[in-house]
């Protein structure tokens, strides 16, 4: 017999949805929808220019910001160069690679959930063409700190562009995160990745964006698609930037759940690092594939990676009280060889620091 799913914590999607100043945006474009939207979304661009507060030549916006990510690649990429990144990532990035004709190159995460810059740097090779960072990670939700993301772009070859893909970023609070828009100038080679899926909530409806020098910016637009951004999708988001304070409210909501999630699951006995993103990741040897049977039995939807981890996005207090009495009916995890969950980050990042200077 189906088991109904009750809660879907499977794909980082935002609990809420569109606050009703967006609805009715929405619906008034629908009635529209007979018009064609603009040939290229200019207008949109400026005013998300605006609200990043750099010039338009600095944004481009595409189809979510995995279009963004398809339209560098198409931009830099030709068959037989190689795009790297850390692994396991978002499944989009090893797809996305070979859409263009490149070879894949995974990195291997270090055991605590981070990307291993040192080995994604000595994977650089002159076939490389794109590395790809999270920051804040999926599925792990580890955070590469400032100094650290700084002292990786000033090692990267200029033949190398890098893609920082901050899906997560408006979820991440911490002190020493990046400020991206200060390392455009000094990384032409540097590409952000943003989205309105996540943290705004509007993951249906395909709006991501990338920002970096003007130069790359220019030949990425070259690649976008005429009519490629929808009316609808384009009167939710200008909605959307008007409402940022409630959204952000929102945002802190699903911060804080997140805090009382993962302090539940660490009384249980679980081992969870810091998240910086909108999800947890539980990990073996912790017992994940119990744990999936538990949650799909009580009707939870979790992103499962049989033998490896469990990531469950926050959701509704009432979805994330669901996901820690299932996870308390699996046998507690063992107790032994048990750190300090903020030790081994810790640890990763002196020793990078060490060798990268
Ligand atoms: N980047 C990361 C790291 C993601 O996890 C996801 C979606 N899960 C995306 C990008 C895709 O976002 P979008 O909806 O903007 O295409």
């Amino acid at each position: 017999m189906d088991i109904p799913v009750l809660h879907r914590l499977a794909l980082n999607e935002s609990p809420y949805p569109p606050l009703p100043s967006v609805r009715r945006a929405m619906q008034r474009a629908v009635a529209q929808a007979h018009r064609y939207p603009q040939f290229h979304p200019d207008d949109l661009t400026e005013r998300i220019a605006a609200w990043c507060q750099v010039t338009s030549d600095r944004v481009m916006v595409g189809s979510g910001s995995v279009g963004v990510a398809l339209q560098l690649l198409r931009t830099v990429v030709r068959p037989g160069d190689a795009v790297a990144y850390g692994w396991r990532t978002f499944d989009a990035y090893p797809l996305l690679a070979t859409m263009v004709g490149a070879h894949p190159v995974p990195v291997p995460l270090s055991p605590d959930g981070h990307q291993d810059l040192g080995a994604l740097l000595a994977a650089l090779d002159h076939r490389t063409r794109v590395v790809v960072l999270c920051n804040p990670h999926n599925p792990t939700g580890s955070l590469i700190t400032a100094d650290i993301l700084s002292a990786f772009l000033r090692q990267v070859p200029r033949h190398v562009t890098v893609l920082l893909d901050e899906a997560y970023v408006e979820f991440a609070r911490h002190s020493a995160l990046p400020d991206t828009h200060a390392l455009l100038d000094s990384h032409p080679n540097l590409l952000v990745l943003r989205t309105f899926s996540k943290a705004y909530g509007l993951a249906a409806l395909r709006v991501g964006y990338g920002l970096g020098v003007p130069d790359l910016v220019a030949r990425i637009r070259r690649q976008q698609l005429p009519f490629g951004i929808n009316a609808v999708a384009t009167a939710a988001v200008k909605a959307s930037l008007r409402a940022g304070s409630e959204l952000r409210r929102r945002v802190d909501a699903v911060v804080a759940e997140r805090e009382r999630l993962r302090h539940g699951l660490l009384d249980l006995g679980w081992r969870v690092h810091p998240s910086h993103a909108n999800s947890l990741w539980l990990h073996a040897p912790d017992p994940v594939d119990e744990g999936a049977m538990a949650l799909t039995a009580a009707g939870v939807q979790a992103r499962h990676y049989p033998g490896e981890g469990l990531r469950v996005t926050i959701g509704s207090r009432e979805a994330n009280d669901a996901v820690v009495a299932a996870l308390a009916s699996v046998g507690r995890p063992e107790a032994s060889d048990r750190r300090a969950p903020n030790a081994p980050a810790d640890e990763a990042v002196s020793a990078y620091l060490r060798v990268s200077g």
